[in-house]
């Protein structure tokens, strides 16, 4: 008998989950429910706009939800259109890859005046998601500090000083590029709590800084070790050898090569944000890392500046109808494993680290779970699946976006960019989207 599954969230996770099924050597049918019209999570909203190339892993997900056993439900929130509960009535397997879309809050005074921004809110507004295309960052300002020192402020600090052309490639959101073009900002701050060697961007990311149309990158050489301790594990050891080697090149750059700089600031823990209503400058004290740990030296700075963007990590969101532990920010699982008939994949079961392809181990063990735990035929209760899921959401008055559906906004957006060299220009509001189908 069919084993019918739905996978709620159609990012990375949920993609590779729904690949691995269909290679999985079981019968399934798999259904996709998004809450947007579009599909792919943080290939579209999060993956930066001028990294095309990792956004090319899109077309792989499409050849999935190409598959006749494959179905995409796009335009379903679950728990506002259907609840979690209901699908786990209609399918024998329900996985749950909502990811992480939140900030982790920074919780120093003054992380509540304007001025201040969670880097998934940033992230989402340069990126056109429809949830964040009214954050409106005020921009008017010659300094940004970030804090943090991932992947994620790397993206930042490097949108916020690329230029028009250097975009020319990328399918930033219109209101962004605007903004950030028109803004006055020639100052960047990359901040870490921590030091070089405990950044957790990757060497890849870093080198791309020294690349920059109209910013240069400057280190402090007094911040960077003579060498990395050989006691460090082998694969975190090379990361910080090469990234020691770029911000060694970074130190021996002149800031006024170019109009824009991205300063790179360590041992920097932020204590508050400073300012009226707005941010003015950011309090840190100096740190030193003992043990891999910061740990405060006494000693405060502050930097000037008109805007901060927090890069301190994602959050998940708790799902009604399934379990979370609030501490971990995950939903409690035993290697995907949920409940009966209820998995987890993705940053939902791990929490928000790991590059796109992290996520597909996720996906092939959660597969093979639901292959085993519902081989007999015995076991799979013969539940409707989307011929239950279809007529209730039409009962309901849910305007479901099919994959069909999907492929016209696509197809619209890249017509939208013209002869531009722009891969797209992006419809950033829901209904946007349905004008297209709907006229
Ligand atoms: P991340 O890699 O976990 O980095 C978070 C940063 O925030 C760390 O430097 C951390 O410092 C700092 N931080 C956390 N709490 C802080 C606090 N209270 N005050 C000051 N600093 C604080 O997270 P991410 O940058 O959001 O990235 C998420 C995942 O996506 C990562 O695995 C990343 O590699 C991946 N990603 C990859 C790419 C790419 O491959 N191009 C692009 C974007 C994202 P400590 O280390 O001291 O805790």
């Amino acid at each position: 008998m069919t084993i019918t599954v739905a996978i709620i969230g159609s990012g990375p996770a949920g993609f590779y989950t729904a690949d691995a099924l269909l290679n999985g050597g079981c019968d399934v049918q798999v259904d996709i429910i998004e809450r947007l019209p579009t599909p792919y999570g943080l290939i579209r909203g999060g993956v930066a706009p001028d990294h095309q190339t990792t956004k090319k892993v899109a077309r792989k997900y499409e050849q999935t939800a190409l598959f006749n056993q494959v179905r995409y439900f796009g335009n379903v929130e679950v728990n506002k259109d259907i609840s979690l509960a209901e699908l786990r009535e209609m399918y024998d397997a329900v996985v749950l890859a909502v990811g992480a879309p939140g900030d982790r809050k920074l919780t120093i005074p003054g992380a509540d005046k304007g001025g201040v921004h969670g880097s998934a809110a940033f992230v989402g507004w340069y990126n056109g998601h429809p949830d964040f295309r009214d954050l409106e960052p005020d921009l008017n300002t010659d300094a940004a500090v970030v804090i943090g020192n991932g992947n994620v402020a790397l993206d930042c600090a490097r949108v916020l000083v690329r230029s028009r052309e250097g975009m020319a490639h990328a399918d930033i959101a219109n209101h962004a590029m605007e903004t950030i073009e028109q803004a006055p900002l020639t100052d960047v701050y990359l901040t870490g709590r921590r030091g070089p060697l405990e950044a957790k961007f990757t060497n890849v990311e870093l080198r791309e800084l020294g690349d920059l149309e109209q910013a240069v990158p400057i280190a402090r050489p007094e911040q960077l070790p003579d060498a990395v301790p050989d006691d460090m594990e082998a694969r975190a050891k090379r990361l910080a050898e090469r990234n020691l080697a770029s911000l060694r090149e970074y130190a021996q750059n002149d800031p006024a090569s170019k109009p824009k700089r991205i300063h790179f600031e360590f041992f920097a823990s932020p204590v508050a944000i400073l300012g009226d209503e707005r941010a003015e400058a950011v309090s840190f004290e100096r740190t030193e890392v003992i043990d891999g740990h910061a740990k405060g030296t006494g000693e405060f700075f502050e930097i000037p500046c008109g805007l901060v963007i927090a890069a301190i990590g994602y959050r998940s969101d708790p799902i009604e109808g399934a379990p979370f532990d609030e501490k971990a920010g995950i939903i409690p699982n035993d290697n995907g494993r949920v409940d009966s008939g209820l998995y987890a994949v993705g940053w939902i079961k791990r929490g928000p680290s790991g590059v796109i392809s992290s996520n597909r181990p996720d996906g092939v063990t959660v597969a093979e779970y639901i292959c085993e735990d519902f081989k007999d035929s015995a076991t799979t209760s013969g539940k409707a699946g989307r011929d239950a899921l279809a007529p209730l959401l039409a009962e309901r008055g849910v305007r479901v976006v099919t994959f069909d559906d999907w492929k016209k906004i696509e197809a619209a957006e890249i017509e939208r960019a013209g002869e531009d060299s722009r891969p797209r220009d992006k419809f950033v509001s829901v209904p946007e989207m349905l004008k297209v189908l709907d006229g």
